[in-house]
């Protein structure tokens, strides 16, 4: 059989494969990227981490984006809040919103030199299909809501993470309006989507509070099922799963993608001075490297998604306790915005 004219060949554009595309560059390997689709152009909030946006400097694909300079995290109907800063990280930002089709569609073009409209063999295969069908499922017994929400006055640099008794609620400064993300349970996530445009406003200013200001308009609704789906194994024989195609996460904390790209991140710097990126002692390294991050990454979003759900009131006081204590003790908002961003390595 003839060797393969291709070293790596990436299965799917979508934002992590372009990046490993992108951040293979000027190596000696060749690499091919293979789609099936176009992009879809519904609205999907993105919130990447200061990490991130390094990762998207170093492969040159970094573009502007609204700053998360503060994020206010407290509970419907119960005390405690936390306030983290990005000088509590000592980062410009806490993190950066844009739209996923933007920052998607803007990756896409760059690496139109790697497109490949066949399968072609290539020494390893990396899937980066946005979702793996032989993974573990859970369904979280929830669905998010996304839309685009103007308030008065208008969103500036401050998100919210507000956790109600159906799930949490994300509100992310965008360009003047917020990007909103509300998990709830699905029959009732179909109903908000679906209210009249006061009825929504009202009942996401009762959940949301007054901190974000007035909800007074509405754009963009849709709803999305959640689920956590995680491969068993990263890589097998001459192949490699990286992003959603490894795990795909709940939205809360918006940590998705963020862990994706530094699954490419990390893969790209493996690779670097290989001569076959198929070999599986290569690849082995690579999981090695990654089994901290995602684990500890999927472990705290499950937390997060089903921590503070119902309106038990002894369970209410206990997150109320934990949330002021994480406002008045630095090291510890240190810590958690710092986890938040970096994943458990340093810089990426
Ligand atoms: C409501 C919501 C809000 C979110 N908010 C955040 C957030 O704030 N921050 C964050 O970090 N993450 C967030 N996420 C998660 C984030 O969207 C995903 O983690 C991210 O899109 C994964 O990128 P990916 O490139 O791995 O997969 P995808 O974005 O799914 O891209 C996969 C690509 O593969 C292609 N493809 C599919 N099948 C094939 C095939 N058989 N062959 C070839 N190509 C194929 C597709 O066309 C697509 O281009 C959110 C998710 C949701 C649902």
């Amino acid at each position: 059989m003839p060797a393969p004219e291709i070293d790596v060949l990436i299965h799917g554009a979508g934002p992590v494969g372009c990046t490993l595309a992108l951040a293979l560059r000027g190596t000696r390997l060749r690499v091919a990227v293979f789609d099936r689709t176009s992009l879809a152009a519904s609205f999907r909030p993105i919130a990447l981490s200061y990490a991130s946006r390094l990762i998207l400097e170093r492969i040159g694909a970094w573009q502007t984006a609204t700053p998360i300079e503060t994020i206010h995290v407290s509970q419907a109907g119960g005390f405690g809040r936390a306030r983290l800063e990005a000088g509590d990280a000592a980062v410009p930002a806490l993190g950066y919103v844009m739209d996923y089709s933007t920052l998607a569609g803007s990756l896409r073009s760059q690496v139109e030199e790697f497109i490949t409209k066949d399968a072609v063999a290539a020494k390893c295969v990396v899937h980066a299909e946005g979702a793996a069908p032989d993974a573990e499922e859970k369904r979280y017994a929830q669905d998010a809501v996304v839309a685009l929400v103007h308030t008065d006055p208008p969103a500036h640099s401050a998100a919210f993470e507000r956790f109600t008794p159906e799930g949490p609620l994300a509100l992310l400064p965008f360009a003047g309006r917020y990007a909103m993300v509300w998990s709830r349970r699905p029959q009732r996530a179909l109903a908000l989507a679906a209210a009249p445009d006061a009825e929504f406003l009202a009942e996401l200013g009762a959940a949301a509070g007054h901190r974000p200001g007035r909800p007074v308009k509405v754009e963009a609704r849709a709803v999305q099922p959640l689920v956590l789906r995680v491969r068993a194994a990263r890589i097998a024989l001459r192949a490699v799963f990286i992003g959603n195609a490894a795990q795909t996460l709940h939205p809360v904390a918006g940590q998705g993608l963020n862990l994706g790209l530094r699954d490419a991140w990390d893969l790209a710097r493996v690779w670097r001075g290989s001569s076959d990126p198929g070999d599986a002692a290569t690849l082995e390294r690579y999981a090695a490297r990654r089994r901290l991050d995602a684990a500890a990454t999927i472990r705290v979003t499950d937390f997060l998604a089903g921590a503070f759900l119902g309106s038990n009131r002894l369970a209410r006081g206990a997150r109320g306790a934990a949330l002021a204590a994480l406002d008045i003790f630095p090291p510890a908002r240190r810590f958690f915005a710092r986890r938040m961003i970096y994943g458990p390595s340093a810089l990426p």
